[in-house]
């Protein structure tokens, strides 16, 4: 290994160290708030990041990594499945509806489930596929023209379609708040709309706003650029 590739090793390692020190912490401060444990899942973000940064963090043990676009996740990810049995990868970007086989046969939990059509292709797929991975809806809270997700006006009637029509395994929701709004609304929201519909899993927070996400009952933070540093665009 050369000298530069282990300090970017040792750099991501102690990285995610304090990640995972803060993660702790707010999860301590959730259980002192509300009684409750909520053990939270550090899902590294990992789109647009070069290989080394990606191989340091496996070296550091972390195994949930997660992704936007199903063919760069391809690349990144097929040949590292042959040498970390044990990944877990998330798909969190847009997904198209004729790329759902590709995503059933790679990811093992799609955060992004959000319309009928989509829902419909991936239940298919995963019957094809005799794969059957966790989902979550993704939703709207604010209701940005130019973001996916189901509007939250509509999530309830749109996990009973997913559970009850297409055969999804609706574990729990996910949202990405406006930038320009407050982070704490939209968490309640998510949290509300997930009891409402007795979901577990909420996946909120990214490198901003974290610990906020945690304290509203986050179950799953999805950090990229404060583990990885600043994405290739
Ligand atoms: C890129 C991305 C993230 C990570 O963003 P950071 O600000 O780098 O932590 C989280 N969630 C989604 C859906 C993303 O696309």
């Amino acid at each position: 290994m050369s000298d530069e590739i282990s300090k970017a090793h040792s750099v991501i390692a102690e990285t995610l160290a304090a990640i995972h020190d803060k993660i702790a912490a707010a999860e301590q401060a959730y259980k002192a708030q509300t009684g409750f444990d909520r053990p939270v899942t550090l899902v590294a973000v990992s789109k647009r990041q070069p290989d080394d940064r990606i191989d340091a963090a496996l070296a550091a043990g972390q195994r949930v990594f997660g992704e936007n676009r199903v063919q760069e996740a391809q690349g990144r990810w097929g040949p590292r499945r042959d040498r970390h049995a044990d990944l877990t990868l998330h798909l969190i970007g847009p997904l198209q509806t004729n790329k759902a086989g590709d995503a059933v046969a790679l990811f093992d939990v799609i955060e992004v489930v959000d319309r009928p059509k989509l829902a419909k292709a991936l239940g298919d797929e995963m019957s094809r596929q005799n794969r059957h991975l966790e989902c979550y809806i993704q939703v709207n809270t604010g209701k940005e023209a130019q973001k996916s997700g189901i509007a939250p006006e509509d999530a309830d009637d749109f996990i009973a379609y997913c559970r009850d029509e297409a055969g999804l395994k609706i574990t729990g929701l996910m949202c990405i708040p406006p930038i320009e709004e407050e982070a704490a609304m939209h968490f309640a929201l998510l949290q509300t709309i997930a009891k409402r519909n007795d979901l577990s899993i909420l996946s909120m927070g990214m490198s901003d706003d974290f610990e906020e996400a945690i304290a509203f009952g986050a179950t799953a933070v999805r950090i990229g650029s404060a583990i990885f540093g600043a994405r290739d665009s």
